[in-house]
């Protein structure tokens, strides 16, 4: 029997969101109009901030938080090589410093000790992933923070819903970012937020987003340099709709997490992913197992050709940052230098999860995956 593909994510839209859309259609407001500060607002009660801006993206969310800090050319920021590359990127347009450090081994995320270890007198932020959507230690980090008089900015664009100490993620440090690319827990197609509780930075980047005008000003007076990030009211009015159903989706692929931990828990050459916090403030963005510690790169490639070969579709998350080929003509990085890292992207397989991945098809891909490690 022919078995169809599985794919590695799909978004979950229902006929509330269409018809958000549509009913958006109908209007004359296809750009900042009543959608925009609706979703805003969703974002601000869901996530409990005072303050949320809708983006473009979750790289254009980033890249106005750096922005607005006034951080100066060459000021370091600490940050972790394992995640998506934006994370990174958005350093490098204001021409700061990354300055990586290696992952924590259990949560995949910074480690608080090797943070503070790396701190130097040009040391202004720090900049945390919660890769996965699983939390960074947000109590160490901010610690460290108030200890050395640093910036945090939390890259939450997988974690929306995910809580340390029951406080939303995206929210512990000055800024926060969420995005809502097709395959996160939530979508506008693309889109991203920042997250603030100040009112200043709120009011600086929500300016910039809009080619620097003030709100109160003329249409023409550009009062700092901006850009065009803004997010158009058919995103909103989708986003509004998903934000309502986040409660949903949260649980949903909640219950899809734990049926692959279940299947797959019992098998030594499989590691379930990180969580290092109470597992019901978890809010999944994917499932990346790991092949046991003794596999190697080439196991890992192995693996995936044959789950491709059986038509399911698996990630590899993440490739870390510094072994990018620009990141490693630029700085000059090289394997060896963050060893947990690599051992994380190397063995590292994102397993199909969305919200409807049923019963037989996480069977399915469960079956082929252990035939393919027991062959190695
Ligand atoms: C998705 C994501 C982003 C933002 O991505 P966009 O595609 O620009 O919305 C940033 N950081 C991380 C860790 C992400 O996973």
């Amino acid at each position: 029997m022919a078995h169809s593909p599985i794919p590695l994510s799909r978004p979950d839209i229902t006929e509330m969101e269409i018809e958000a859309v549509n009913h958006v259609l109908s209007t004359p407001y296809l750009s900042l109009g009543p959608e925009l500060g609706n979703f805003e607002q969703a974002l601000q009660t869901y996530c409990q901030t005072p303050y949320a801006i809708a983006t473009s993206s979750g790289t254009a969310a980033l890249h106005l938080c750096l922005r607005s800090l006034n951080l100066k050319p060459g000021d370091e920021v600490i940050t972790t090589p394992f995640s998506f590359i934006a994370s990174s990127n958005v350093l490098l347009f204001e021409h700061l410093v990354p300055v990586f450090v290696d992952i924590d081994p259990s949560s995949l995320n910074l480690d608080p000790k090797r943070v503070e270890q790396a701190i130097t007198p040009k040391t202004k932020a720090i900049l945390v992933v919660h890769a996965f959507g699983n939390p960074a230690n947000m109590s160490a980090l901010m610690d460290l923070a108030k200890k050395y008089n640093l910036r945090v900015i939390e890259d939450a664009c997988e974690a929306i819903g995910s809580k340390w100490n029951g406080q939303n993620v995206g929210t512990f440090g000055d800024l926060g970012t969420l995005a809502f690319y097709p395959n996160k827990q939530m979508t506008t197609g693309e889109g991203g937020a920042v997250l603030t509780a100040k009112k200043e930075l709120a009011e600086t980047i929500s300016c910039m987003r809009n080619q620097g005008r003030k709100p109160t000003g003329h249409w023409l007076d550009m009062e700092e340099l901006g850009y065009n990030y803004r997010l158009s009211e058919m995103n909103c009015a989708l986003g509004k709709t998903q934000v309502v159903r986040l409660p949903e989706i949260l649980h949903k692929r909640t219950a899809v997490a734990t049926r692959y931990d279940q299947m797959l828990g019992d098998d030594p050459n499989i590691c379930l992913p990180p969580r290092t916090h109470h597992p019901a403030d978890m809010s999944w963005f994917v499932y990346v197992v790991r092949l046991a510690p003794h596999f190697r790169l080439e196991h890992r490639e192995s693996v995936f050709q044959k789950m491709a070969e059986a038509h399911i579709a698996c990630g590899r998350y993440f490739a870390p940052i510094h072994l990018q080929p620009y990141y490693r003509r630029r700085f000059g990085y090289q394997r060896g230098m963050f060893p947990i890292t690599e051992a994380a992207g190397d063995l590292g397989l994102a397993l199909p999860f969305f919200n409807h991945l049923s019963q037989s098809q996480a069977e399915r891909v469960c079956e082929n995956l252990k035939a393919a490690i027991k062959e190695l």
